[in-house]
């Protein structure tokens, strides 16, 4: 078996010398439990602040633990009447080949509809963050204008094709040329804003003449603060992730007077707060996916080894859709 650990904890920006790949023994079920031969790994924003020591709302991996994950794989072994050699099955089971998890903690894809690899992604954890923040908390409605940053990306490309389904005027903000062609091209948002242009403001401006009612905020940071002065009277912000920021030192935060003089509802956060949602959210998306509604983008990479540097280039904005790594 093969695995990644954390080596040491970063300081600032995270490097892939941070993680040391190392052989393993090969795992025995016990019963109760399979052995899962991991197909895919996905590599996800929040597994920046696992390995910080900052206080978070999980357990943090400490320098010589295994990394967090979730992945696909197959099952090559089972000890528990729930699942079969060959069943496709996602776990949470961190950054190695092979994994033995309690039955109780895996859950069987049907890979017939979709493919496997998307419940990593719109699918998965990501898709049922952009459903859970936007229709729980936004509650966008007809004709309102909604925001996403990282508009490309796993969670902001569910958010926008969700919003359009909705019937609001959508605008993405994402970090480059192609990332924002594709975001109105192929995913059909009404328009797309270079966070790295020079003229960033003014294209807000331009694109914006009735303000935002709905943010759906991955980023944070100084494009969060831009976006949040183009709120609206009594707008709602879901406050979702702030990638931007997880490689920074602690900061104070910059002035939030916009949320007290248009009182804006502010609501943070976690997709795992409510997990009985799920499998209802999952088959909504599903049925998006198979009908063609909801389209989505994968950036991948081959061989657990490479998983640091696609990890450190995920916290760059080097991916291209939601970061996979391809195990075999
Ligand atoms: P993405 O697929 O969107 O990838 C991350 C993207 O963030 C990059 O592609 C890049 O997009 C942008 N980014 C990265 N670094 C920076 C930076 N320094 N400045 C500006 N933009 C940057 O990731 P996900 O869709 O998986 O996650 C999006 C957000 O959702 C994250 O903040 C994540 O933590 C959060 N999240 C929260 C959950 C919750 O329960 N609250 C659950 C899941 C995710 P670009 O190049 O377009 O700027």
């Amino acid at each position: 078996n093969k695995l990644v650990r954390l080596a040491s904890r970063p300081t600032g920006w995270v490097r892939a010398d941070n993680f040391e790949l190392v052989e393993a023994p090969m795992p025995a079920p016990l019963e109760g439990e399979v052995l899962i031969q991991n197909d895919w790994l996905s590599l996800d924003p929040y597994m920046r602040s696992r390995i910080s020591d900052a206080k978070s709302y999980a357990k943090g991996v400490n320098p010589g633990d295994v990394m967090v994950g979730g992945a696909v794989g197959t099952v090559v072994e089972s000890r528990s009447s729930a699942f079969a050699v060959g069943d496709t099955v996602l776990a949470a089971s961190g950054w190695r080949l092979y994994a033995t998890m309690p039955a109780q903690a895996v859950t069987k894809i049907d890979a017939s509809r979709v493919r496997a690899s998307a419940y990593l992604g719109v699918l998965g954890m990501p898709g049922i963050t952009a459903w859970t923040g936007l229709i729980d908390i936004c509650q966008p409605k007809l004709g309102e204008t909604v925001v996403v940053d990282a508009a490309s990306g796993a969670v902001g490309s569910v958010v926008g094709q969700l919003a359009k389904q909705v019937g609001c005027r959508v605008v993405g903000v994402a970090g480059g040329r192609a990332k924002c062609e594709y975001v109105v091209n192929e995913l059909g948002f009404d328009a797309c804003v270079d966070h790295r242009a020079t003229d960033f403001h003014a294209q807000l401006d331009a694109l914006l003449p009735n303000g935002i009612d709905c943010l759906f905020e991955n980023v944070g940071g100084e494009i969060f603060e831009t976006l949040l002065a183009r709120m609206n009277v009594f707008s709602r912000v879901a406050l979702c992730g702030m990638v931007s920021e997880f490689n920074r030192e602690p900061h104070a935060h910059r002035t939030l007077r916009s949320i007290l003089i248009n009182r804006i509802r502010v609501q943070g956060f976690i997709v795992s707060d409510k997990l009985d949602t799920w499998p209802a959210i999952r088959a909504q998306l599903i049925d998006r996916v198979v009908s063609g509604q909801l389209k989505f983008k994968e950036s991948v990479v081959e061989g657990l080894e490479t998983a640091p540097q696609a990890f450190v280039g995920l916290l760059r904005g080097e991916n291209f859709g939601k970061q996979l790594v391809k195990l075999r």
